[in-house]
């Protein structure tokens, strides 16, 4: 077993499950065990490590190589510490036929540990950048709201470039699409079920306003497309109205989840959505469900730290992913930032997740091979 099996595994051994998705008090819930080996782990190393509070219990892990001449440009590698719910044996970590099983295998402890393993790696040898800072951020709440990227925003946090980890089967990417979740209601009015014409059928309108969005607005989207993202999306999620077989409905809810591209806000979604709606004759209201903006990310792919990665990672060009991530946040907050990590997002968030021990160890490669390139 390598120094970073052994490491990945310790770290599926600390159950970190987001607690927005367990029942409050849960004995998995939270990032504090992963923080704390975290920080014992880089301590150790003799690495200057410090723990940033974002929410009650939960805080993010910095840990800095800080060069011995003057800080000329600083490096982020931010891999998250939460999982995705989990239980009995996915917390026990295996090491079976070349692959490592168990939650967070691959989204994101695999990340932590390249990234940690890789941090350690150029700290330990003798030729470390002297003018570069290596900043690694171990992020609270990647899966929900996002609170441990979003407090570093809100503290002004900036750096040249953010590696954000996240399973890319060691690929750069450098876009990734955005994503609005929007509530969608249409009101009526109630009358007698014998008696349906006294009254307005609110789940008839929105019947209407739920095929205009599969066919008409879904085509026009299509018209729209990204070298690396593709076209957006809109995907009709939930719905919900009415009371019961003899009252005409007074209300129907619809929820909906809006993949968005470079250039689309949530302004420009609203303003297309409500010109349809017009055109149409339909009357419905559009609300914003996120807690917070979830918007695309681009980063130029011939800015030369993002050159110089792609270099390391033997890679010609950098891809487009469909999911959010914490990228997304250093991005907008003015960080270039880049998304790269071992595994396979295919197998993030399943029953069985793992991640092959030949990504792990390129990934270490790869990331330090581009620290040691760093003066
Ligand atoms: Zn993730």
């Amino acid at each position: 077993m390598t120094d970073l099996v052994k490491l990945l595994c310790e770290l599926i051994a600390l159950p970190s499950v987001n607690p927005a998705f367990v029942e409050p008090g849960s004995l998995v819930a939270g990032e504090r065990l992963v923080a704390e080996f975290l920080v014992r782990t880089a301590a150790n190393a003799g690495l200057d490590v410090q723990m940033s509070r974002v929410l009650p219990d939960r805080d993010n892990v910095i840990i800095r190589l800080t060069p011995r001449g003057r800080v000329r440009r600083r490096i982020v590698l931010a891999p998250h510490m939460d999982t995705v719910g989990a239980s009995g044996s996915q917390l026990k970590p295996v090491l079976k036929g070349g692959r490592i099983h168990g939650r967070g295998a691959c989204d994101t402890k695999g990340s932590v540990a390249a990234m940690l393993g890789a941090l350690l790696d150029v700290a330990a040898g003798k030729n470390r950048p002297s003018q570069t800072e290596i900043i690694f951020t171990g992020l609270i709440d990647e899966e929900n709201n996002q609170s441990g990227s979003r407090a570093l925003a809100k503290a002004k946090f900036k750096a040249d470039l953010a590696i954000v980890g996240e399973p890319t089967l060691c690929e750069v990417v450098s876009a990734h699409k955005g994503d609005l979740w929007l509530k969608l209601t249409t009101k009526g009015v109630a009358a007698h079920g014998a008696t349906p014409s006294l009254g307005r059928n609110a789940i008839l309108e929105m019947a209407r306003v739920v095929q205009l969005l599969e066919t008409e607005y879904a085509a026009s989207l299509k018209t729209r497309t990204h070298p690396l993202l593709g076209i957006p999306t809109i995907n009709v999620g939930s719905i919900k109205g009415g009371r019961q077989p003899n009252i005409v409905p007074d209300f129907c809810e619809i929820s909906a989840d809006r993949r968005t591209l470079p250039g689309e806000t949530q302004a420009t979604v609203r303003r297309e959505l409500a010109a349809l709606f017009k055109k149409h004759g339909l009357a419905v209201t559009v609300a914003d469900t996120k807690g917070a903006p979830c918007l695309p990310m681009e980063t130029n792919g011939k800015l030369p730290l993002v050159q110089l990665f792609l270099k390391a990672a033997q890679r010609k060009q950098p891809l487009g992913v469909h999911y959010f991530c914490d990228a997304s946040i250093f991005s907008n907050a003015g960080t270039p930032s880049i998304v790269f990590g071992p595994g396979d997002i295919a197998q993030a968030h399943t029953a069985d997740e793992w991640i092959a021990v030949s990504e792990l160890e390129r990934a270490r490669v790869v990331l330090v091979k581009f620290l040691r390139s760093l003066p």
